[in-house]
């Protein structure tokens, strides 16, 4: 992390777990067990249907941001199922997880419907974590760094250098989703550095000096101390481990190292 120029970021992502009465419980207790010292942004991206009730629950507390897990890229209509950035931004909401590769594989979203979401997420006043990944398949064959230079183009393409500021990137693995494979911190800042300087070339060196980039996949209480001392890791997006609160609370103050 350089945290003289970035701020660190960590964000849970619940998927599809846990249920709205969870939620009070589950903030309750993540509150007792956060450090003292605010060492990094925290978020919660939960499912559409628990905002409101995380909303609550985070009321009289300035520590634990609202996120969620997609969006539409269309601001309203007839779009069954789907939620605006209108919508979110109305719920507090303030960070929106876009191309999850969850998203991607599950709901056929190409890298133009997340240049899209991106863009509409930014127009409401969120910020956009983009997800960038690659599969086992294209590690294997080399050409990891290739479709990360191509996926992070392609979600901030049409951005200026202000908007481009406003993004956080998250590099996701796809084969360590989940999996308990944890990316090597070699293999994980050998990416981040590559998505920084892919930002360098497309919107200069202040903006990718600003830019925070971070890593997901199978970060844990014991893996994100290394992960986290890396210079262009500048956070997590955690999956699994954030659904347990004194987990989640523990790979945050790992952000306190220097
Ligand atoms: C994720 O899906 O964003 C993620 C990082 O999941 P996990 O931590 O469970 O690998």
């Amino acid at each position: 992390m350089n945290k003289k120029y970035r701020r660190a970021i960590i964000a849970g992502n619940w998927k599809m777990n846990l249920r709205p009465s969870d939620v009070k419980g589950y903030v309750d207790e993540l509150r007792a067990a956060l450090p003292k010292t605010r060492s990094c942004d925290v978020v919660l991206c939960v499912p559409a249907p628990m905002i409101h009730a995380l909303g609550k629950a985070v009321r009289d507390c300035s520590r634990i941001a609202i996120g969620a897990q997609d969006v539409s890229q269309h601001e309203k209509g007839a779009y069954t199922g789907d939620v605006s950035c209108d919508m979110l931004e109305d719920l507090g909401v303030k960070y929106v997880i876009v191309g999850h590769s969850e998203r991607r594989r599950y709901h056929g979203e190409d890298d133009f419907a997340v240049n899209a979401k991106v863009k509409a997420v930014i127009r409401n006043g969120m910020i956009p974590i983009i997800c960038v990944g690659e599969s086992q398949f294209q590690r294997e064959r080399g050409l990891t760094l290739e479709l990360i230079d191509y996926q992070v183009s392609a979600a901030m393409s049409g951005l200026n250098e202000e908007l481009a500021k406003r993004c956080i990137i998250a590099y996701e693995p796809i084969w360590a989703i989940g999996t308990g494979a944890v990316a090597t911190h070699e293999q994980a800042q050998e990416v981040c550095a590559e998505i920084r300087r892919m930002v360098k070339k497309n919107f200069g060196a202040k903006t990718a000096r600003s830019v925070s980039i971070v890593y997901g996949g199978s970060m844990n209480p014991a893996n994100a101390g290394i992960l986290l001392s890396m210079p262009d890791i500048d956070g997590g997006l955690i999956g699994g481990a954030s659904l347990v609160s004194h987990d989640f609370a523990k790979i945050i103050a790992a952000t306190q190292q220097e």
